[in-house]
């Protein structure tokens, strides 16, 4: 069976999401639906753990997680934005880092993840997408 994420990293397939960039160790695309402000930076290479990751990885990683962080700070002003290493690192996983806001207005009694709550913010994450890829510069 084909692996989904990369064929998402294709841009096809069932868990394709919009890219916000990319080069040859790391993509970065943003959660499918309309929450703004939840990004996944993936290794390209199949590599289910955060210790697994090649030097060159590490820093792309850390890289794109910080211009991401920058980039939904300058574009959304979030009260924050959190980021996590976090999943079981299934058979043929990507080495996944998620990178996300929290919305000012987010009521107090939501936990630091969640992202979903009533009166949430909605919109189309295409334009945002743009936005946020003309951060990382290259
Ligand atoms: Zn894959």
């Amino acid at each position: 069976m084909p692996c989904p994420v990369c064929a998402k990293h294709r841009g096809a397939g069932p868990l394709v999401s919009p890219v916000v960039w990319a080069d040859e160790l790391v993509v970065v695309s943003h959660r499918p639906g309309d929450f703004p402000g939840y990004l996944f930076v993936e290794t390209r290479r199949h590599v289910a753990h955060l210790d697994g990751l090649t030097e060159a990885e590490a820093l792309a990683v850390a890289r794109a997680v910080w211009v991401g962080a920058r980039a939904l700070r300058a574009e959304l002003d979030p009260e924050s934005v959190h980021s996590a290493v976090a999943g079981r690192g299934l058979a043929r996983a990507h080495f996944h880092q998620h990178l996300f806001v929290r919305h000012r207005g987010t009521p107090a009694e939501a936990g630091w993840m969640a992202v979903d709550w009533a009166g949430a913010p909605r919109e189309d994450v295409t334009g945002l997408c743009g936005r946020l890829s003309a951060h990382f510069g290259r």
